[in-house]
């Protein structure tokens, strides 16, 4: 009797305390090679590591379809593109359908979205939103409100989303428990960071993958055909703002109209106390395009070092920004009793192939960054090395929240992962289908089973198989397709995905993978 009045005592925040908050922050494009605790020799990200130190990091987090809108839809629905509906940038997701927002409601939970959408649709089933149109502006961005109107908010946009998220959770009562989306536009193209970082990265030379130079000769129609080049695709002016004063008269390397419109469209946004300071690095990259006119790998070598000084200048707002998120937990003693889940929507290209961008199966694209920490529940400074999938995410978030993960949802509950109930999981492969052919960067559709040892690729519009020895060659460059010994395994990794395909009822690419 006295432990139940003591119970019937407690305020509703303690007893809360049974399911954590949750804050799930989700950054666009942002690489794991781009975070220290991941890969420490492209940028320091304290913050972020922070979240591995007193958690857990995943090693093989995988996405279903590296591309920005199917990723969403895949975090809101636990379910693959072809049961979300969402395949591609350009498919509207159905808000009628119920979404983790929903769920968590339903679960006493105070839920937000806050930051990037990118869904053609007004966020369904959260309390709360406050959401960029389309992919948002880095300097002050525009937003659209929950009653529909569009505002501008001053400032640089990561800092912005950070602070409204940190408002919201002011604005609420504390005695159920808030679940928080905050989703960052950076360090999405057009990279444009905010001044401070731009000054701490631009003089910085970073180190080249080993296959920035990789040609694409002895490969497949869909490296022959991609349009992921920083060479010939990354723009000079329109891309890493190099002042085009300095292009005009370069042949093969005068700005079009469009890079012109980029070039100082940016500038404009650019807060106009600093404008002056931006423009003194972009001209000092164009001096030098000016002054040794560089073709070729020289030519690479500049724009691979000016790409990853803007890309990683955005990230790190994002590391400074995560860290204003973890200071608030920790004086509003929120700490304890909240799960903190850091990821991205797919990783990146860093210059691995020469290439920028995302969209294939290869492990660079396809694996995420995923972190996780919730102090008492999530062993401290841990590592998982288990195949999960971004169709994990929202099962994983109802199951900590106590919610029951609907039968539809397709991804499975990390929650025994996390807290070290379990070591693995029954689970061997994992399944992927890229579908978007349309002007940007021209991948072509796919699909593919990822393995702990093998990684088989199908390019089903020109019937061309990739298999990969992910042991041996982790960079994916030696197609085992091209080796007659290798037909064993090959028959078995298609059986294997042909399984997964019905497994998951993904039945539009028909027939039997001839
Ligand atoms: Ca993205």
């Amino acid at each position: 009797m006295r432990i139940l009045l003591i119970l019937l005592w407690l305020p509703g925040s303690v007893l809360a305390q049974q399911h954590p908050n949750i804050i799930y922050i989700m950054s666009d494009d942002h690489d794991a090679d781009a975070i220290s605790a991941y890969n420490n020799s492209l940028i320091q990200t304290p913050h972020i590591d922070r979240l591995a130190k007193e958690g857990m990091k995943f090693n093989k987090a995988f996405v279903g379809n590296s591309i920005c809108a199917p990723a969403r839809a895949t975090l809101l629905t636990g379910q693959h593109s072809h049961k979300n509906g969402v395949r591609d940038n350009f498919t509207a997701f159905d808000s009628t359908r119920p979404t983790i927002g929903h769920l968590l409601s339903q679960n006493g939970y105070h839920t937000g979205i806050i930051g990037k959408w990118h869904l053609r649709t007004y966020p369904a089933g959260f309390d709360y939103w406050r959401i960029l149109p389309g992919m948002g502006q880095y300097f002050d961005t525009r937003m659209i409100t929950m009653g529909g109107d569009t505002i501008t908010e001053k400032g640089y946009a990561t800092d912005v989303i950070t602070d409204d998220a940190l408002h919201w959770l002011d604005s609420i009562d504390k005695e159920k428990p808030f679940a928080l989306f905050l989703h960052h536009k950076a360090p999405h193209r057009n990279f444009v960071p905010s001044l401070p970082y731009l000054e701490k990265y631009h003089q910085q030379t970073f180190p080249e993958p080993a296959s920035l130079f990789e040609d694409t000769s002895g490969h497949g129609s869909a490296w022959r055909i991609q349009t992921m080049s920083i060479l010939s695709v990354m723009r000079l002016c329109g891309d890493l703002k190099v002042d085009p004063e300095y292009l005009r008269d370069i042949p093969g390397l005068s700005p079009t109209p469009d890079d012109l419109a980029t070039y100082y469209a940016t500038l404009k946004r650019i807060p106009e106390a600093d404008r002056s300071r931006f423009k003194a690095i972009y001209a000092e990259r164009g001096k030098i395009i000016a002054t040794e006119k560089p073709t070729g790998i020289t030519l690479l070598k500049y724009k691979y070092q000016w790409y990853m000084q803007d890309y990683l200048a955005c990230i790190g707002a994002i590391d400074e920004n995560v860290g204003r998120v973890l200071d608030y937990l920790d004086s509003h003693n929120l700490t304890r009793n909240t799960l903190v889940i850091y990821t991205s929507d797919q990783g990146f290209y860093l210059g691995e192939n020469g290439w920028f961008d995302k969209r294939f199966a290869y492990d660079v694209s396809m694996q995420t960054p995923l972190l996780v920490r919730w102090p008492g529940h999530i062993p401290a400074n841990s590592e998982n090395n288990e195949l999960v999938q971004n169709i994990d995410f929202a099962p994983t978030v109802l199951d900590f929240a106590g919610g029951k993960i609907p039968t539809w949802m397709q991804g499975i509950s990390l929650e025994p992962l996390m807290t070290g109930k379990v070591k693995k999981l029954n689970r061997k492969y994992l399944y992927y289908h890229y579908y978007e052919f349309g002007n940007d960067h021209t991948v072509i559709p796919h699909l593919a089973l990822r393995g702990k040892k093998y990684k088989l690729i199908y390019f089903y519009t020109v019937d061309e198989w990739e298999l990969y020895n992910l042991n041996k060659d982790p960079e994916e460059l030696h197609n085992l397709m091209k080796e007659p010994h290798h037909n064993k395994i090959f028959r078995d990794q298609k059986k294997k995905l042909m399984g997964l395909r019905n497994r998951y009822d993904d039945h539009e690419v028909a027939g039997e993978l001839h």
